[in-house]
This record gives structure tokens, C-alpha cells and sequence, in this order.
């Protein structure tokens, strides 16, 4: 069986292939933009790119697949967080780019091969822009910008559809003209900004005057330096669909003139409550919010891939209790496993099922079948390489959780009285002291417990 994946540029599933003559796999995966904490959401995208770069690790071969995953570190969110920090942008990004590299190895993701920076990347993002605009598919503003004519590139929307979708072709390409009023038409896209007061002391000189780039450059310009003009799989978020990856795919093709991804493959999302979760909602946990709860990472991990990744999957703190469990059944079955004689044929089914565009619900659905029917058929090293393949590392177990101290113990105590005396005021007004000692009391029919608040 090889790996086969949903494309999303032409709507079916295909299976992977290394299209040039080294047989090397080049696969570029968009990574995070280092201004904060990547969240769960973010993290459900990068275990299931965790998931492919070990199927096609397995698929290829060792040192035949080049998997790349760039990090955003100048953009309107870092600048403004390094101004509010009153920290140079380089201080803010290195301490995001740490946690995301902590939390990563957390949750057992495996290091890219090449990890590059777009501030790490000017020259060639300005080299790919002089190149857009030597072939006219770029113009210049009078604020020393330089934008992307989209009406130049007859393939643009193909991605998402938009020529498809013309009646509303306005309302999405609104999305789009935040950048500034100088542009010929509402669908270009800034490939340089030049310098504004906001930006401080983050510029770069170009042709074009001091300036930064936009942000759909660097990843053209990155998976070029590294991949070169033709890739083999191109990952991110279904939000990036449109217009990030649809943005990368005009400048990529009009600059070097070949095609760029062969394969594109987008996950959805993560949500909270029926809605995305996300920074500008609010509604986000971190890892260490779920850690600090005594949550183990490998949990974590197990709940984000118990759901189809190409649908949205509401995320519950259930779901973690119960891969918590799970986790547990299978560190229980992987002790009784005896060393060898097993039956490669046993475990099949959860690797055909991961190959088959992603499958986890039926590889895990396939996986305690097995578990369930007893260790015959299955040894410890076959059982160990379908542990790898998911990642889950089962020498990994929960922390404990943190106990409240005795006076949080103690107001949580007099609130239930005062909640069973139905006397609300009081009840509320115990809350607001437990939350302001950094508690947060979570209430049940039966009885309550304490969790550390959020934030
Ligand atoms: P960002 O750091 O915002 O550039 O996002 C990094 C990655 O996380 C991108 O591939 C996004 O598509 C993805 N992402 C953002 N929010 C979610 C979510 N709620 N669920 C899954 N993936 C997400
Ligand atoms: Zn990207």
C-alpha cells in the first residue's frame, strides 16, 4: 500500500509520489506565526502533519523525504506585539519560537529537516519580487509598496474556486484589501510594504525603499531556496487555503514558470463550542493549559487525531480523559506483548487505514480491535512501529494533577454549602475569591472539583 491524501487542487485522492529523478519526497508544511502560544488548534494541524512526514518517512525511506516548515517571524501580529512589549521583534520571536519548539517535542513531532525564517529570507523574497515585476505580473505604489496584479495570472482562484463562486468573488476578495488604498484593484496582494511609523525599526532596504515583506512571499520564496520551483506536497490549515496558498501558487508560477505544489492538503480546523478556536476569539487552550490540568502530552495528541482531519472536530476535555484511558489500554497491552513471533498481517488494518487518506477514527477504531481480541498475532516490535507511526510515545504517563491548597479547599467547601442554602450572592461571591487565589471551581451534580484558572 502506498499513502494516498485528498487533494485539495483537484478535489480527489491521490496517492503520494517523489516526482523527480532523486526520488527525494519534497514536502512543505506553512508553520506558525511566533508572536504567542501556538494553540491546540495550531498543534491539531501539526500533528497531522506530523502524521504524513511519518508515513512518508516510512513510504520513501530514510533521507528520502525533505520535509520543510518555515516559521513567520515578522508580520503585522509580531511587530505589534514587540511595540506593546517595548522588546525588539527578534526577542519576541525567539521566545515563541523556543515554546513552539518545547511544545512540539511534547506532543512528539519530529523536527523538520530545514526550519527557515522569513527574516532569515530577504534577499531571496526580494529577488522573487524583482523577478514579478521584471515580467509585469508586479507595480509599484507612491508608499514605496509593491503589489501582485492578480488580473496577470489567468490560473489565480483555481484553488478555491473563486472563479467559481463569482457571485461572491467581491466579498472574498475583500479579505484581501486591508493592504492599502494605492492598489490598482482590490485582489492584489502586497509582496513588499514599504516602511510606515508602526513598523519602527523593522525595514529592510530594497529596490523598492526600505520596507518589509508581505507575508504570502516567504513561503514562495523559502520553498524554492530549499525544495526548489517544483514540490511534491504543499500543507496548512484549511484557512490557508484562500488567500495564502492561493497567493503563493500566482507568485510562485509567475515567477519561476513551472508548475509549483504537485499536491496540496488542507486540515480543518479545531473548535471550541461549535466555533474555531483562536486567539482573536479567545476561546483557546495551550498545551500547558491542558498539562497544568494533568493532562499528558501524548493525550493530547491522542485527542487531536481521534477525529477525521479533514473534518472539523470539536474539541472537549472529555476527549482527553478519554485518550488518557485509552493510553492507558494500550500501555497495558504493549507490557504483555512477548518479543517476536508476531503476524505482520494482525496490525495491517490500522496501517491501511492511516495510508487511506488519513483515516485516524478508523485507525484507532481498527487498532483496539486488535487490542481487544488478546496478543495473539502481534509482538512487540510490529505493535512498537504502529506506536511510532501515530507517535504515540507510551513511555509517557499523566502527571498528576495539581491539589488546590487547603484555604481554596476550604472556600470551595463553604460555596457548595452556600450553593445547597441557595444562597446565590454568597455562592458567587466565594467564586470570585477562589478565582482570585488563581482557582477555578468546576461544578457537578454530585460534588465539584479545582483546576488552576486558565489564565
Ligand atoms: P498561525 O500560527 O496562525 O499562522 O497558524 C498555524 C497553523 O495552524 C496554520 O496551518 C493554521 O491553518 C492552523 N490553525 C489555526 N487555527 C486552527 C484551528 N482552530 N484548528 C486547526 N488548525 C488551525
Ligand atoms: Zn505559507
Amino acid at each position: 500500500m502506498a499513502l494516498r491524501l485528498y487533494d485539495s487542487l483537484r478535489r480527489d485522492v491521490r496517492p503520494l509520489t517523489a516526482s523527480q529523478a532523486d526520488g527525494v519526497f519534497r514536502f512543505y508544511n506553512c508553520g506558525p506565526t511566533v508572536y504567542a502560544p501556538a494553540h491546540i488548534g495550531n498543534f491539531r494541524t501539526f500533528v497531522v502533519n506530523d502524521l504524513i512526514r511519518r508515513l512518508a518517512d516510512r513510504q520513501f525511506g530514510p533521507g528520502r523525504v525533505k520535509h520543510v516548515r518555515n516559521l513567520t517571524d515578522v508580520d503585522d501580529k509580531t511587530i505589534r506585539r514587540a511595540r506593546e512589549e517595548r522588546r525588539p521583534l527578534a526577542d519576541v520571536t525567539r521566545q515563541w519560537t523556543e515554546k513552539f519548539h518545547r511544545d512540539c517535542a511534547a506532543l512528539n513531532c519530529l523536527p523538520p529537516h530545514v526550519e527557515p525564517t522569513a527574516t532569515g529570507h530577504i534577499p531571496e523574497q526580494i529577488d522573487m519580487i524583482a523577478a514579478l515585476e521584471r515580467r509585469a505580473h508586479a507595480y509599484r505604489t507612491e508608499d514605496g509598496s509593491v503589489y501582485f496584479k492578480v488580473s496577470s495570472f489567468n490560473d489565480y482562484g483555481s484553488l478555491s474556486r473563486l472563479k467559481e463562486r463569482e457571485l461572491k468573488l467581491g466579498s472574498a476578495l475583500k479579505a484581501t484589501t486591508a493592504d492599502s488604498d494605492e492598489k490598482e484593484d482590490g485582489s492584489d496582494f502586497a509582496l513588499w510594504k514599504g516602511h510606515k511609523p508602526d513598523d519602527g525599526d523593522v525595514f529592510w532596504p530594497s529596490p523598492w525603499g526600505p520596507g518589509r515583506p508581505g507575508w504570502h512571499i516567504e513561503c514562495s520564496a523559502m520553498s524554492k531556496k530549499h525544495l526548489g520551483d517544483t514540490i511534491d506536497l504543499h500543507t496548512g490549515g484549511v484557512d490557508l487555503l484562500f488567500p495564502h496558498h492561493e497567493n503563493e501558487i500566482a507568485q510562485s508560477q509567475c515567477c519561476n514558470q513551472q508548475p509549483f505544489s504537485l499536491h496540496w492538503y488542507h486540515s480543518e480546523h479545531l473548535l471550541v463550542d461549535g466555533k474555531k478556536m483562536s486567539k482573536s476569539l479567545g476561546n483557546l487552550y495551550t498545551l500547558d493549559d491542558l498539562t497544568a490540568k494533568g493532562f499528558s502530552p501524548v493525550a493530547v495528541r491522542y485527542a487531536l487525531l481521534s477525529g477525521h482531519p479533514r473534518k472539523q472536530l470539536n474539541f472537549t476535555l472529555e476527549s482527553v480523559h478519554a485518550a488518557e484511558k485509552a493510553l492507558g489500554h494500550l500501555r497495558a497491552y504493549a507490557a504483555s506483548l512477548p518479543a517476536t513471533g508476531g503476524d505482520p498481517a494482525t496490525l495491517a488494518p490500522v496501517i491501511a487505514a492511516l495510508e487511506d487518506d488519513l483515516n485516524t477514527p478508523a485507525a484507532l477504531g481498527a487498532l483496539f480491535t486488535v487490542v481487544n481480541r488478546g496478543t495473539h498475532g502481534v509482538d512487540a516490535a510490529g505493535f512498537a512501529e504502529v506506536m511510532g507511526l501515530l507517535g504515540f510515545d507510551l513511555r509517557t504517563t499523566p502527571t498528576a494533577a495539581p491539589e488546590a491548597p487547603a484555604a481554596v479547599r476550604a472556600l470551595a467547601d463553604q460555596r457548595w454549602a452556600a450553593k445547597a442554602a441557595r444562597d446565590f450572592a454568597r455562592a458567587d461571591a466565594l467564586r470570585a475569591e477562589i478565582a482570585q487565589a488563581g482557582w477555578t471551581m468546576l461544578d457537578r451534580k454530585d460534588g465539584f472539583s479545582l483546576e488552576p484558572n486558565k489564565r
